[in-house]
């Protein structure tokens, strides 16, 4: 059966990387689909500038149009920090046994041992990690903490068919086309007032521009 991709994400604003990502994944993975998961209260990082409900208007404009997206806004509607582990938990009993995969940037594969209940995604999904300019998949088994590194060389599958022998548990990588494009970097152009055209959908810029997003610099 093929598999459900779901890739969370504080999407501040969502961005072509984000968009190429889930695409590239879905063709390599053959998934059915993928699940753009805007996150609410993120508990690893800086909170987001957008509000939530900014910041799933832009991702539910920039899935438009693709079928094989879809937007999920479960992390929005609910109450206090958003854990992927929830998440999952909630997918997976609504799923049953179809194969599950988490996608992610190396960045954040690398710091998953800060992640709420982390050894329990293993028993939910399998983890896709894509290279991200600055996190090149050659390093990363170097990069990550003992106790990550061991489910990762354990876990480690070659074989993108493989996601559909199991509900979960695998680890795959993924050589995503590198587009050096950041959140925080968009953030910058806006204060600036440089374009962003060619680095996020018409239609995100455009509701940013509406909305006067980011027009005031950031906290850190
Ligand atoms: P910031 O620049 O503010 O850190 P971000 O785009 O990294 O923003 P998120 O929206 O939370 O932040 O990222 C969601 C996911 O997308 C993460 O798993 C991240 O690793 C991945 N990602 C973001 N940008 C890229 C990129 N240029 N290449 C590959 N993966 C990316």
């Amino acid at each position: 059966m093929p598999a459900i991709g779901l890739f969370g994400g504080t999407f501040d604003p969502i961005h072509f990387a984000h968009l190429r990502l889930a695409e590239e994944i879905a063709d390599a993975f053959d998934l059915q689909q993928v699940r753009l998961i805007p996150t609410s209260v993120p508990p690893h990082r800086d909170q987001p500038k957008a509000s939530p409900e900014h910041r799933l208007a832009m991702t539910r404009l920039a899935a438009a149009g693709n079928s094989r997206l879809a937007v999920d806004a479960r992390e929005v509607g609910r109450a206090g920090t958003s854990y992927t582990v929830d998440t999952l938990t909630e997918v997976r009993s609504e799923e049953g046994s179809t194969p599950l995969c988490l996608l992610m940037g190396a960045d954040a594969f690398v710091a998953l041992t800060t992640w709420h209940r982390w050894t329990e995604l293993f028993d939910l999904a399998h983890i896709i990690v894509a290279r991200r300019p600055g996190f090149p998949l050659e390093k990363l088994a170097s990069a990550l903490p003992g106790p990550l590194h061991q489910q990762y060389t354990k876990r480690l599958e070659t074989q993108p068919e493989a996601v559909k022998a199991v509900p979960a548990g695998k680890v795959f990588t993924h050589e995503l086309t590198a587009l050096d494009v950041s959140a925080t970097a968009l953030r910058s152009l806006i204060l600036g007032q440089a374009s962003l055209r060619y680095l996020l959908p018409d239609q995100v810029i455009a509701y940013i521009d509406e909305h006067h997003l980011y027009r005031e610099p950031d906290a850190s």
